[in-house]
């Protein structure tokens, strides 16, 4: 459709980043531009108002697209974030990556108990990120209504580790 490829045509291709052989979707031309940013946020806010209670933003890039989301919806915005940066007590979770693991943490407190929430990021790849925000949010207490990605590697078939959860991309490459 139309904000697709407003959206489509602010995404840089870079080529043997961050390693040889990977191909990097580089959003921050599209971030970088007024109403191409605007509009992502207008599109995500139109699809989602009435339905959640707050938006979990995945460090980094899924910080920039769910705060102004959670903004304009007047929900709470819940930080999900990587090793050793949030004070304690939090929950973590250990997941796998390409190569090595990982970890993410949360503060459980930040969840309500039984709130609707819409986990956000801008690229699912793997799945292994948005699969390990799952388990963080439901450990807490929340109810994962969805999960919103800006763009989809349909080739790394992230989709099938989070069966279950409705899950809208916006982008498919
Ligand atoms: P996954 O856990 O699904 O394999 O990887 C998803 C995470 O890696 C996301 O948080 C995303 O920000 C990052 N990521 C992986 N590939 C890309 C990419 O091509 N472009 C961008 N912008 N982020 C990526």
């Amino acid at each position: 459709d139309e904000l697709a490829e407003l959206l489509r045509s602010h995404v840089r291709e870079v080529p043997d980043f961050p390693e040889p052989g990977v191909l990097f979707r580089d959003i921050t031309p599209l971030l970088a531009d007024g109403p191409a940013f605007a509009a992502l946020v207008d599109g995500l806010a139109e699809r989602y108002r009435g339905t959640i209670d707050a938006v979990a933003g995945l460090e980094s890039r899924g910080f920039i697209l769910a705060a102004p989301l959670a903004h304009a919806l007047g929900v709470g915005m819940i930080t999900v974030r990587k090793a050793g940066r949030l004070p304690g007590p939090v929950l973590g979770v250990d997941y796998s990556l390409e190569y090595g693991t990982a970890r993410l943490e949360l503060r459980s407190e930040t969840v309500a108990e039984g709130s609707r929430v819409l986990i956000i990021d801008d690229v699912l790849a793997t799945g292994g990120t948005a699969a390990a925000a799952i388990d963080l949010i439901e450990r807490s207490g929340g109810t994962v209504a969805g999960l919103a990605m800006l763009i989809e590697l349909v080739a790394l078939e992230g989709r099938s580790k989070i069966t279950g959860y409705p899950l809208e991309s916006i982008l498919r490459y």
